[in-house]
């Protein structure tokens, strides 16, 4: 049995408050590619070193040249058309909220306004002994004026990415957000996540214990795709697009 994108439509249309769930998956057709998948940026560099709180604080030039890479990467790439209609949906009041595993901002950058990214986010610097907040510009900036290319907050201590590091808690209020929309949701979309991570691994579970659904749009298999009212495969883009294009016009 194979659902199609009207189906989705269809959930949407009738739902009262409808949210998205997004993984890696909701990116690759941007370029980036899934680090946790085969050939992903992991298999070259060990992650419980380069992106560990442990590392950033013994070894900030390690972890500033790691991550410098990545800042690089995600500055020549694109929303693509599965962000486009995720916001197309929000704009159209079909989805309340967007919470994303990913810490690209491709999201808000293709218009998703109410954006939860429970893992942080790349796009700033942030400063764990002060709480200073800068932009990604300005890091850059600072780090290019360093020597050893660790950029410093005006407090003294070098400053992080926004990116929630291993070893470092998650952001409390915005887990707290997510599990309050997934207790309201009455669909949860699920895209591009295979849902094997936490927190957002029991996310979805918590959509049904309210008496919510669940549509999920990924490639690989999920541990929810029993329990799914709509199950969709292919291209994100490709299948999204042709949801909204469903819906009509608005
Ligand atoms: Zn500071």
């Amino acid at each position: 049995m194979s659902d199609t994108p009207r189906d989705l439509a269809e959930l949407l249309a009738g739902a009262e408050h409808a949210i998205v769930l997004s993984g890696a998956g909701i990116s690759t057709e941007s370029g980036i590619p899934d680090f946790r998948s085969r050939g992903g940026i992991w298999e070259k560099h060990d992650p419980t070193v380069v992106g560990s709180l442990a590392t950033f604080l013994s070894r900030p030039e390690l972890f500033w040249r790691f991550h410098r890479g990545r800042v690089e990467m995600l500055e020549g790439v694109e929303p693509n058309p599965a962000h486009i209609a995720v916001a197309e949906l929000e704009r159209r009041g079909l989805v309340k909220a967007v919470i994303t595993q990913n810490i690209d901002r491709l999201h808000a950058r293709a218009g998703s306004v109410n954006v939860i990214e429970v893992h942080g986010s790349l796009d700033r610097g942030v400063c764990l002994r002060c709480e200073s907040e800068l932009t990604l510009r300005e890091t850059i900036a600072r780090a290019d004026a360093a020597g050893n290319g660790v950029p410093l907050c005006d407090c003294g201590f070098q400053l992080k990415t926004g990116v929630i590091q291993f070893g470092e808690p998650l952001p409390a209020d915005r887990i707290r957000a997510a599990h309050e929309h997934a207790r309201r949701a009455d669909v949860m979309l699920v895209v591009g996540t295979s849902l094997l991570v936490e927190p957002v691994s029991r996310l979805p579970q918590i959509v049904l214990d309210g008496g919510g659904t669940l549509a999920i749009l990924t490639e690989s298999e999920t541990p929810y795709d029993d329990r799914a009212t709509v199950r969709l495969r292919g291209r994100a883009g490709v299948q999204l697009t042709e949801t909204v294009d469903a819906l009509g016009a608005a």
